[in-house]
């Protein structure tokens, strides 16, 4: 099989030189467009169908500088509606390689200021717009949500004005280009085509106020914590939800980091990692949450510290499993947990 799998590989490209050879044409040319082709023919991906709820990790990091997670971003497909939470580093890139339909991000929920979750909105604001979005984009937030994406609006005017005067008005009319904030309060803030979003006060402070955010469509609901120390708010409000999106921090891994940092005559960064457990959740403090709220499925994301293997992924979950033997996931960039209409059916994938 193997032989034969190889012999057709070694004709395809005799073919290409023959071929190229007629056409005068490297054999680079012809193989590039032969890859070209095929590449940009691939149907988009379908996060979620008619009715059906999904999330999409976008970016399941944190500050911590990590490889192989991008800032915090949170993609929510109802059916054909899209919907990012929060907008970190690497989040417009990472939609962008999975080629998912920018242009169908109906909104942008921000669940507070802190760099990591905003550091990307101004690429977000032109790549959605570059995609096709034809009007202003919602960016729903705490109070404060105006100077954000009042800035993001101005620090990206040039860019588009230089876009629209090279592509033209048809393609990048100016008048869609532009973010809108909303601030919001704590409460339903938007029930929109059967989908309702619901703000939840939660507790970062001093960076407040901080929200998370429920979203039921289809008889089904998906809860993202944002950032958050425990908090009894985000437990009610999370309650019989399918989904827990939640925040995780490891204590033991940020002490032993913190002691590594200060042996070694690292005091600014020692201090860091000393001053940020209280304003996050422990992995087993939020499989407590799960349990309370009694959801289906928990699922970590904005991963603190980085776990660059196995090992350091089982210290980070260590004691979750005398708490909640079952439903417990690790978010990665890319996964996708779906939820079709009125089951209590869970499917996860991959992006394609
Ligand atoms: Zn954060
Ligand atoms: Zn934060």
């Amino acid at each position: 099989m193997r032989r034969l799998a190889i012999f057709l590989g070694a004709l395809m490209v005799l073919a290409g030189v023959v071929f190229a050879a007629l056409e005068r044409a490297p054999v680079e040319s012809w193989l590039f467009r032969r890859i070209a082709f095929h590449a940009v023919s691939q149907p988009k991906p379908v996060l979620a169908e008619k009715n059906e709820l999904a999330v999409l990790f976008c970016g399941t990091g944190s500050p911590l500088p990590d490889k192989s997670r991008g800032g915090p971003c949170t993609l929510i497909a109802a059916g054909d509606r899209l919907y990012l939470v929060d907008a970190g580093i690497d989040s417009a890139r990472n939609l962008m390689l999975w080629r998912i339909p920018l242009e169908k991000i109906a909104g942008v929920f921000i669940t507070h200021f802190h760099s990591d979750h905003i550091g990307e909105l101004g690429e977000i604001r032109l790549q959605t717009w570059v995609a096709g979005r034809n009007k202003p984009l919602a960016v729903y937030g705490p109070p404060g949500i105006e100077r954000v994406v009042g800035g993001f609006n101005e620090a990206y005017a040039l860019d588009a004005g230089y876009r629209t005067a090279h592509h033209g008005a048809a393609m990048l009319p100016p008048d869609a280009v532009a973010m809108v904030p909303r601030p919001i309060d704590a409460g339903t803030v938007l029930e929109l085509n059967g989908l309702k979003v619901t703000a939840i006060k939660v507790h970062h402070d001093p960076a407040t106020p901080a929200y998370g955010y429920r979203f039921d469509y289809g008889g089904r609901s998906i809860v993202v914590s944002g950032d958050t120390a425990p908090d009894q708010n985000l437990t009610t409000a999370a309650h019989g939800a399918d989904v827990l999106v939640h925040e995780g921090l490891s204590p033991e891994m940020v002490a032993i980091m913190r002691d590594a940092l200060a042996a070694s005559g690292h005091p600014r960064q020692a201090k860091i990692f000393h001053d940020i457990p209280p304003y996050h959740t422990s992995p087993v403090d939020a499989a407590r949450i799960a349990n309370q709220a009694q959801v289906r499925l928990l699922v970590f994301t904005h991963i603190i510290p980085m776990l660059p293997n196995s090992f350091a992924e089982r210290l980070f979950l260590h004691g979750v499993s005398d708490v909640r033997p079952d439903g417990v996931e690790m978010a990665h960039d890319g996964l996708i947990v779906r939820l079709p209409a009125n089951t209590t059916g869970i499917r996860e994938s991959g992006v394609p």
